[in-house]
């Protein structure tokens, strides 16, 4: 099935409690988003999934969740304060304001160019004004007085915590390399081209990892995280592989500090689109902090008895926009049992925010206690909900909608048999299990 339009998803999503567009009620922020109670959950499940991945399950990776607000030198360090820059310009027609990189690769269609071969407006063909240089940081102010000597900067990527601790990793959790530090949290870019619904918003969250290396394995290892990463997108949250695909940076195209970048990309229904970015860093930014702070960052090779500036291989992944891609990815439309139309997420159990709905045949006294007693069977293991509104095709329906991957049916026969029905959201098969083994029966299906 070919991937559905963004207003379809934007649509779904607000409807049924996954994305709602940020203070709405005064005419909503450009560019902000807030998670709903199925969003809240989509998002928790698919960070619990790279933090399993990357971290849990590994032996040569480890977390950390360092302080958003910091001291500004790790910013200047880093290159963000010199570097971190858009070029914007104005249209002198309509006034509509662009940034002048996605002009010129065409993400507003296609590049429309004056006589003089010059980049014009998209939208009536007007003249640009010269491109100013525009710091996307968000900058704060750290105590009561508002002077140069206050500003600190609201972190735009999360990497910098783990290259200012990587001595203190090291030390505490007797690390040799290669090893790794990974770490989940908000970011924030004063982004100020309207985004395609959460594919780019102000804040976001992204999982990124940076892994600590000798020099000379770098290259190795850049490689097995580019076909670990794109593994973990089909494999663990079930991405459809062929609209993934590969996009490594060409030599003009690299960051200053980059020997190699590949962009893992998704097929957005506008086109190809960045998800993740894998990175050799190489000692940049090691090297940076050593110069900027005064304290020389090493590591003693017990090995060669010298001590190194260890190389830096970086995935970086975009939360946020993950989530975007899942729910554009499992999105489909196909038959009922009864031949009528159904929209179906269909979410790896894994990913799905409800795992399990119980629903008593209809909103009956008699039904309701044996009801309620399996859903206390069932919640404390999986993010279940009880629902005995509406007909049961309704409720199949609703559930359907948000993925949910078992519904668990009580019947009038249920208070004579002891057994429940299980209907699985795709395939729409149905199977009767006694209610002592319920939990078991799930739990071999659901595997998560
Ligand atoms: P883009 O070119 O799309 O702006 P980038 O190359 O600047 O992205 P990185 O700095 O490599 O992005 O950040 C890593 C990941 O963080 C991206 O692949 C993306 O998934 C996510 N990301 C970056 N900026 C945003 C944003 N404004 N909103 C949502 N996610 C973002």
């Amino acid at each position: 099935m070919p991937a559905p339009d963004l207003e379809t998803i934007v649509s779904l999503a607000k409807r049924r409690g996954f994305v709602f567009p940020s203070a709405e009620i005064y005419g909503g922020f450009a560019n902000t988003y807030d998670y709903g109670p199925l969003g809240v959950e989509l998002k928790r499940n698919i960070r619990e999934a790279w933090w399993k991945s990357m971290v849990r399950d590994r032996d040569d990776v480890v977390g950390i969740d360092a302080a958003l607000i910091t001291n500004p030198n790790v910013w200047v360090a880093s290159g963000h304060v010199a570097n971190f820059t858009d070029p914007l310009v104005d249209c002198r027609k309509c006034q509509m304001r662009f940034r002048l990189d996605h002009l010129e690769e065409g993400a507003y269609g296609e590049v429309r160019r004056n006589a003089a071969g010059q980049v014009v407006c998209p939208n009536d063909g007007g003249e640009l004004t010269e491109p100013r240089m525009f710091n996307m940081m968000f900058k704060t102010q750290v105590g009561p007085v508002a002077d140069e000597t206050a500003v600190a900067y609201l972190p735009p990527e999360t990497a910098q915590g783990m290259f200012v601790n990587f001595e203190n990793v090291v030390t505490s959790m007797r690390r040799k390399l290669p090893f790794g530090i990974a770490q989940a949290r908000t970011s924030f870019r004063n982004e100020i081209t309207p985004g395609k619904f959460i594919f780019r918003t102000l804040e976001f969250e992204q999982m990124e990892m940076e892994f600590f290396c000798k020099p000379g394995t770098d290259l190795e290892w850049y490689r097995y995280w580019v076909d670990e990463r794109l593994r973990w997108y089909t494999e663990v949250v079930g991405i459809d592989p062929s609209r993934l695909r590969l996009r490594e940076h060409a030599k003009e195209e690299l960051s200053h500090y980059s020997a190699g970048t590949t962009d893992i990309e998704y097929l957005f229904p506008w086109g190809w689109g960045e998800l993740e970015g894998v990175a050799d860093r190489t000692d940049y930014d090691l090297k940076a902090h050593s110069a900027q702070s005064g304290h020389p960052i090493s590591y003693f090779d017990e090995e060669s008895g010298e001590h190194l500036v260890p190389y830096v291989v970086e995935p970086a992944a975009g939360l946020s926009r993950t989530l975007a891609v899942v729910l554009l990815d499992v999105y489909t439309e196909e038959p009922d049992e009864k031949g009528d139309s159904r929209v179906v997420l269909k979410f790896r159990p894994n990913i799905a925010p409800i795992k399990v709905a119980v629903l008593p045949l209809s909103k009956n006294e008699k039904l309701r206690p044996l009801a309620r007693r399996v859903y206390d069977l069932v919640r404390p293991k999986w993010m279940t909900q009880y629902d005995e509104t509406q007909s049961i095709g309704r409720r199949y329906r609703r559930q359907d909608e948000i993925g949910t991957p078992f519904c668990v049916t009580v019947d009038f026969d249920s208070l004579e048999d002891d057994a429940v029905t299980i209907r699985e959201r795709d395939s729409q098969e149905q199977l009767r299990v006694p209610i002592g083994g319920l939990v078991a029966a799930l739990n071999e299906r659901l595997d998560c």
